[in-house]
């Protein structure tokens, strides 16, 4: 039986699976993407295009959006044609990471029009994203949790983080901060053996067998690294953009965060000499640089 149509703004690379899952599941779509190419795929799968944020906001009661920075997710929410003049929508489930501060101000702003946010990023990549196993943090009011649990299901598993906006923001600039710090601190690592002679395919071996084993040493390393594809699947603007605002955040709070700072310079470093487009992956070539080495397999 067909679903009620749900709205999907970006379509990217979480977007565009995390849309096509939704289809899968039976849901009528209304997409909306500044990227044309973006919406072919689901275009082609039955979904309906539409020209704006707001034609998608009239068309669908609730709508998802993943989009790649905070201004952004302010100018599609409440913007000019933004999601806030639409006249059907009554929930908004943001799946970008924005950081708490623009969750509660997008709540805010929607609120005024009676839209409550859903805040929701998402952990685990492109492939969670295809295969439906990414984590998925959710801060909303709770009655409006149990509306939208059975739609975000489609995507992994679900954690509920509280009603407070922005909250789940936190949870996911706390695990981007990891993630981007195992790649630099991987990369140092895997320089400096590769450097003294070991072999890159042996040195990954005995960390992944170890107490040094992380995301990078597992996942990326082998599949981005060793191959020299530097095409994992996350940009280096939006991890430098996360761990910013992970750090800015726990200044904040009055959280010291002296290797988070490293972590941020070494994102500058490398968003600055290979572009915000390039894989984050990268940073382990500005490293590869510095100490002239190459990781290969
Ligand atoms: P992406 O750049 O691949 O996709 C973003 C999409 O938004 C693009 O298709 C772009 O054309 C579209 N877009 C940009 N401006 C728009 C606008 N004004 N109106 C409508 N569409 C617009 O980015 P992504 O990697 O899919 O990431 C999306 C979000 O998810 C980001 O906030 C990112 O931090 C987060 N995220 C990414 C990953 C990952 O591994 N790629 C993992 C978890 C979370």
């Amino acid at each position: 039986m067909a679903e009620a149509v749900l709205g999907f703004i970006g379509l990217g690379r979480m977007g565009g699976p995390m849309a096509s899952r939704l289809i899968d599941a039976g849901h009528r779509l209304c997409v909306h993407d500044t990227n044309p190419a973006a919406m072919q795929p689901l275009v082609a799968r039955g979904a309906r295009a539409a020209a704006s944020p707001a034609e998608v906001a009239s068309t669908a009661a609730t709508v998802l959006m993943s989009l790649p920075t905070p201004p952004v997710v302010q100018a599609v929410a409440l913007g000019e044609r933004g999601i806030a003049s639409g006249t059907a929508v009554r929930t908004a489930i943001d799946l970008s990471t924005t950081g708490p501060g623009i969750a509660a101000l997008v709540a805010r702003g929607l609120a005024e029009k009676s839209i409550t946010l859903v805040d929701a990023p998402v952990s685990g990549g492109v492939a969670g994203a295809k295969a439906g196993t990414l984590a998925v943090m959710v801060s909303c009011p709770k009655p409006f949790y149990a509306a939208v649990e059975p739609i975000l299901k489609n995507f992994g598993r679900l954690f509920f983080t509280g009603e407070k906006p922005g909250l789940a923001q936190t949870a996911k600039l706390a695990n981007n901060l990891l993630s981007a710090a195992a790649m630099a601190v991987t990369s140092e690592a895997m320089a400096m053996g590769v450097k003294a002679g070991l072999d890159p395919k042996v040195l990954l071996d005995i960390i992944n067998a170890s107490s040094g084993r992380n995301t990078s040493s597992q996942d990326k390393f082998p599949r981005a690294v060793l191959t020299g594809k530097f095409d994992f699947g996350f940009a280096t603007g939006l991890s430098y953009k996360d761990v910013r605002l992970c750090v800015d955040e726990a200044e904040s709070l009055g959280v010291p965060m002296v290797v988070g700072a490293a972590v941020r310079q070494m994102l500058a470093v490398t968003n600055a000499k290979f572009g915000p487009d390039s894989d984050f992956t990268s940073i382990a070539r500005v490293i590869e640089e510095w100490a002239g080495v190459e990781i290969r397999g």
